[in-house]
């Protein structure tokens, strides 16, 4: 069958953009055979091929990547790797076990990462900063209480700032209030993610500039790309939004871009009215409002827009659009600074199941899957992809427990109509968020 959804790099993001050079890439080439075969060195990705070779030294295990690794999603990120349940697990505040199922798996990623970092020496501005949700309006105040409620009842480490606190933190008085929950972590994602494929176990092949555009699926199955072909009796498929392109989970996942824009390194004089903490991220409260960081390197991350991302092409519209917003959610915040100086806006691809949940099993047999990261993969998708290579090697761990629990992505039920409701529904969210925005 052929592939029907490829990923394409529409430009590089700030954060590969601003790497060095990789070396060439090693492409598949020729007639080839593995125990193995992972698709997508994104998180899951990663994390699967990496698990299967530490448990099955004896097989070959090959990550085949479309693109270069740091170039997808995984590489074109804000940066943050979130402990805590965020977004729409939250939402469901009262079901203790599962929120605490969620942060557990969240925190074994994240120690996970940490261990890889340090054993490597992956240059990738690894911070244990934690995160800032911040309210700009009454309403995101409102929302932002049941968040502080629900980590005060969990007895979770938090505190609970104000306009002053959080000005005299960021450099910026837009914020009437934020919940700071401080073990979270902030990176560079295209440099974690190109230091993690560039760190595999000996017994893991990476493959980039190689998109997998035909698949038979039998004992062995049969992946073809152009410039060569590899059989193994078992595959991975952690291609995240790409995944209904194989003809699996159809009506299931919603594909969104997402794009962000990066500021060049501020000026000293800028950088005296920015505050004391001299390395944050702030996650919105809203879903129309900005994700903002300030990076180690001293530059200013805003990520404001999303769209619904049917064909995953992501357009010149799409980055001018950005950059508008970028550009004045930017003024609003820091007026002081005067007008952004982006040097980069890009987009990437993001999944979403109608109940935020990940898919992670056996799709068909030999084809298994960790997919779905529902915006916040940095974690999740890490796990997902530990998890499922302890699963298939018939490891009994409490993340394979952890994960087995978790529910599969509903279907969306508004078929072909999915994109238009999507569509609306950020319109609206946008829209309605102003000073969140
Ligand atoms: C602008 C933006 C900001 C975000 N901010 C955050 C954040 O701060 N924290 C966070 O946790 N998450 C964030 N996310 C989401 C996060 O990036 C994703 O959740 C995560 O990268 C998903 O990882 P993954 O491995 O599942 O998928 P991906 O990173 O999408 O990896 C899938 C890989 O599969 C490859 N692939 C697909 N099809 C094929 C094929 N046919 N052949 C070969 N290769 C193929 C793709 O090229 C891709 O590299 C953000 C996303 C965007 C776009």
């Amino acid at each position: 069958m052929r592939i029907t959804v490829l990923p394409r790099d529409d430009r590089p993001s700030g954060w590969y953009a601003n790497l060095p050079d990789a070396p060439p890439a090693r492409r598949l080439d020729g007639r080839q055979s593995a125990d193995w075969v992972v698709v997508g060195a994104g998180f899951a990705g990663l994390a699967a091929a990496r698990r299967l070779g530490e448990l099955l030294p004896d097989k070959r295990i090959v990550l085949i990547e479309a693109l270069r690794a740091g170039l997808g999603a995984s590489g074109r990120n804000s940066g943050f790797i979130i402990d805590l349940p965020h977004n729409f697990d939250s939402k469901d505040m009262e079901n203790r076990e599962l929120n605490d199922r969620v942060t557990r798996l969240n925190r074994a990623a994240i120690d996970w990462l940490a261990g890889l970092v340090e054993k490597h020496q992956i240059q990738c501005q690894w911070r244990k900063r934690g995160k800032y949700q911040a309210a700009a309006t009454p309403a995101g105040e409102r929302a932002n209480r049941p968040f502080a409620a629900w980590l005060a009842k969990m007895g979770l480490e938090h505190e609970v700032l104000g306009r002053d606190a959080v000005a005299a933190r960021l450099g910026t008085a837009h914020f009437r209030q934020a919940v700071y929950t401080p073990n979270g972590i902030l990176m560079q994602p295209a440099a974690l993610v190109r230091g993690l494929a560039g760190s595999m176990p000996p017994n893991v092949d990476v493959f980039e500039e190689s998109p997998v555009t035909d698949a038979e699926f039998g004992t062995p199955s049969r992946l073809t790309t152009p410039s060569g072909s590899i059989t193994a009796p078992k595959i991975v498929l952690a291609t995240n939004g790409f995944t209904d392109g194989w003809g699996f989970l159809r009506h299931r996942l919603i594909r969104i871009v997402a794009c962000a824009n990066l500021t060049g390194p501020l000026t000293d004089q800028q950088l005296a009215t920015m505050g004391s903490d001299e390395n944050w991220g702030v996650t919105p409260v809203d879903l129309g409002g900005a994700t903002l960081r300030r990076t180690a390197d001293n530059r200013i991350l805003v990520r404001t827009y999303m769209r619904y991302g049917g064909n995953v092409r992501i357009t010149a519209t799409d980055h001018a659009r950005a950059r508008a917003r970028g550009e004045a959610s930017f003024r609003a915040r820091w007026p002081q600074l005067g007008p952004p100086r982006f040097e980069h806006t890009w987009g990437g691809i993001v999944c979403l199941s109608r109940n935020h949940a990940p898919y992670w099993g056996e799709l068909a047999p030999g084809v298994l899957a960790a997919v779905c990261c529902n915006g916040v993969g940095a974690a999740k998708c890490t796990i997902m992809g530990r998890a499922i290579a302890e699963w298939a090697a018939g490891v009994d761990s409490e993340i394979v427990r952890d994960m087995a629990t978790l529910p599969k992505p509903d279907d969306h039920r508004l078929g072909p109509l999915i994109g238009a409701a999507v569509n609306l529904r950020l319109a609206w969210a946008q829209a309605t968020a102003g000073a969140e925005r």
